[in-house]
């Protein structure tokens, strides 16, 4: 086999074995599969590592930074334009318009500063919008207190006009995840909001079981194919 046959095959082996936890927890959840979106985490991998697992059939992806994202996904949607690329790190409000215009959805909404900047910049497209919470109340970390939920969704409603479609979290490095994603849909549901995203490779099934409609895989997926 060639390298890159061999890159395919290793990423259609790690694909395989994350759909079928998945499918595997979902059922034990009695939950639709199609219900829950696996979004490919692809921060630091090269153009041509996203383009086996395109090849290969996977569409949602997701990067950490919009410089990186801006010099790798306009020539991967000119290829690819039914792939869809989120945000899941930090966005600075000064990169709203580039992030607005590269991301299909950003999940790292988490301060009014942003709310506005973000306003300012929208468009009839609007990239789906999540509230990240800080579940752990992490001083170092970003994202909303989860008592300032409430608050924060009704200001980016109703003063700011975003049509925001869900919540996601972090939980602390080390800690127990499940009472996190728990926590996080209680106060989505306390709220209306449909869509959670949480659940990284090591915790995604409990994730599922607390009801999480995006997960966020990287090493899964991807173990040996960063370049
Ligand atoms: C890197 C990253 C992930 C993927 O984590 P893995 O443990 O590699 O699956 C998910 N979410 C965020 C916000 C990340 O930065």
């Amino acid at each position: 086999m060639s390298g890159s046959d061999e890159m395919a095959a290793r990423f259609l082996a790690q694909r395989r074995s994350v759909l079928a936890r998945l499918r595997r927890a979902a059922g034990q959840a009695g939950r639709a599969v199609d219900d829950i979106t696996l979004i490919a985490v692809s921060k630091t991998l090269s153009p041509a590592s996203i383009r086996v697992a395109l090849r290969a059939g996977h569409r949602v992806f997701a990067e950490n930074r919009v410089q990186e994202a801006q010099a790798k996904w306009p020539a991967l949607k000119r290829d690819f334009p039914d792939a869809q690329v989120h945000l899941i790190g930090a966005l600075q409000s000064n990169k709203a318009r580039a992030a607005m215009a590269i991301f299909d959805a950003i999940h790292s909404l988490d301060r009014p500063k942003l709310a506005q900047a973000l306003a300012d910049e929208m468009a009839d497209q609007a990239p789906d919008l999540f509230i990240q919470v800080n579940t752990g109340s992490e001083a170092q970390k970003s994202g909303v207190l989860l008592a300032d939920v409430p608050d924060f969704i009704a200001l980016c409603r109703d003063t700011y006009g975003l049509p925001v479609s869900g919540l996601m979290c972090l939980p602390p490095k080390g800690a127990v995840a499940a009472p996190h994603f728990a926590l996080l849909a209680q106060i989505a549901a306390d709220c209306g909001l449909k869509k959670l995203s949480m659940g990284m490779s090591d915790d995604f099934e409990q994730a599922i079981f607390q009801g999480a409609t995006h997960i966020r895989i990287g090493r899964a997926l991807f173990e040996n194919a960063r370049a």
